[in-house]
């Protein structure tokens, strides 16, 4: 924003909330916006004229940040440019004002479709129904022995003339790629894509604690849903997960209170720093009790639990990332201030957007999300503008 542009910016001025900035929660606290941006940030409400929203003693948190996320509200990501445009919009009406979105194992051609309308709408930018930060492909290069609900048939080895091709429709917009490393090949496209500026994942693999230690060393710096869909952590075998712990790299977990336990969660917390909470959730999540089409396999969701119908597999979540923070706080224990972090200015930093986004902060955007005394969504901002709730 130009100073020009500032000057004439409407200045909104929140206030009488609970808010939660990276220095901890100010119990009566104040953000002063101008136009898109926070301007400042305080504890006892200043003299300005600007017009004061009461926030009633409600949460005030930075916008939640999703890694993973491959539809909501009945529609797919992969499904059209339009279907990923509403799956955003979905999870935007939860808090969830900036987001990757996810691609499942499939043929070349449908990743090329996929990838290029991601690259379209990062290109578009932020939205008053959320902001898409780019894409992240959670395969075809994974272990089949960890294939989770994706489709086996259309995993290959790490094949770096297929991954340029695929960058080579996505540009700079591919910003996160899962691997097993323990494959042929895999290490090289790790290096090739930490060189690149692309955040290299480990996930859905069979990896050993010493393959996934030589993954980190070639430059691995994330974990795509600990525990779920990789090596199960060994007290002789650590695994992908211990590794991952042990390293301190940033490691996403899909906090449903069903793909990993709330004790688990707390451990994770207290052990990195870098823990992001993810939805990893499908079209069918905020629909109900529903069967669908997942990659080319049959999913029935029962009770907001998605399985392949095949083979009992969990299959992705039907998670949205207010009720993660939620159950982050609730069921594990985790102080708001923390929680929130994992949920915003954490998976923001993964993304090396965090002088941007996910924090309550001057400079920040202002996407902002309010949440009442249960924790749950009333309002969500997104660039200083109001953009509806649930
Ligand atoms: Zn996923």
């Amino acid at each position: 924003m130009s100073v020009a542009d500032a000057i004439d910016a409407p200045t909104q001025l929140l206030a009488g909330g609970r808010v939660v900035t990276p220095a901890g929660v100010l119990a009566d606290g104040w953000v002063r916006l101008v136009g898109e941006r926070i301007a400042d940030v305080g504890a006892e409400r200043p003299e300005l004229e600007a017009p004061v929203v009461d926030l009633g003693g409600a949460w005030l948190l930075p916008g939640f940040v999703d890694l993973h996320m491959h539809g909501g509200g009945g529609h797919s990501v992969m499904d059209s440019l339009e279907a990923m445009q509403e799956a955003v919009a979905f999870h935007c009406s939860h808090g969830t004002t900036a987001t990757l979105v996810s691609f499942v194992t499939a043929p070349e051609h449908d990743l090329v479709d996929q990838l290029g309308w991601a690259a379209e709408l990062t290109r578009r930018g932020p939205t008053a129904r959320g902001h898409v930060l780019g894409s992240h492909l959670e395969g075809p290069f994974l272990s089949a022995r960890h294939c989770g609900a994706q489709n086996a048939s259309f995993m290959v080895a790490p094949d770096l003339r297929l991954l340029e091709r695929l960058r080579a429709v996505a540009g700079d917009t591919l910003r996160m790629v899962t691997i097993a490393p323990e494959l042929d090949g895999a290490l090289a496209m790790i290096e090739k894509l930490a060189g690149t500026g692309v955040i290299a994942a480990m996930g859905h693999s069979d990896a050993t604690y010493e393959q996934a230690l030589a993954g980190i060393r070639a430059g691995a710096s994330h974990a795509t849903h600990l525990f779920n869909a990789m090596r199960p952590l060994h007290h002789r075998e650590p695994g992908l997960v211990g590794a991952a712990l042990e390293a301190g790299i940033a490691c996403e977990l899909i906090n449903d209170d069903r793909h990993v336990h709330p004790a688990v969660v707390r451990l994770v917390f207290d052990l990195i720093e870098r823990p992001a909470l993810v939805t990893d959730a499908i079209d069918a999540t905020g629909v109900g009790d529903t069967r669908f089409e997942l990659g080319g396999q049959e999913v029935q969701v029962r009770s907001g639990e998605a399985r392949l119908v095949r083979t009992g597999s969990l299959a992705g979540s039907t998670l949205t990332m207010d009720q993660a923070l939620r159950l982050a706080v609730k069921a594990s224990g985790i102080g708001i201030a923390r929680a929130s972090a994992a949920a915003s200015a954490i998976p923001a930093r993964v993304l090396g957007r965090d002088q941007d986004l996910g924090s309550i902060a001057p400079g920040r955007r202002a996407d902002l999300v309010v949440l009442d005394d249960d924790l749950r969504v009333s309002r969500v901002m997104c660039g200083g503008a109001w953009c509806g709730s649930p």
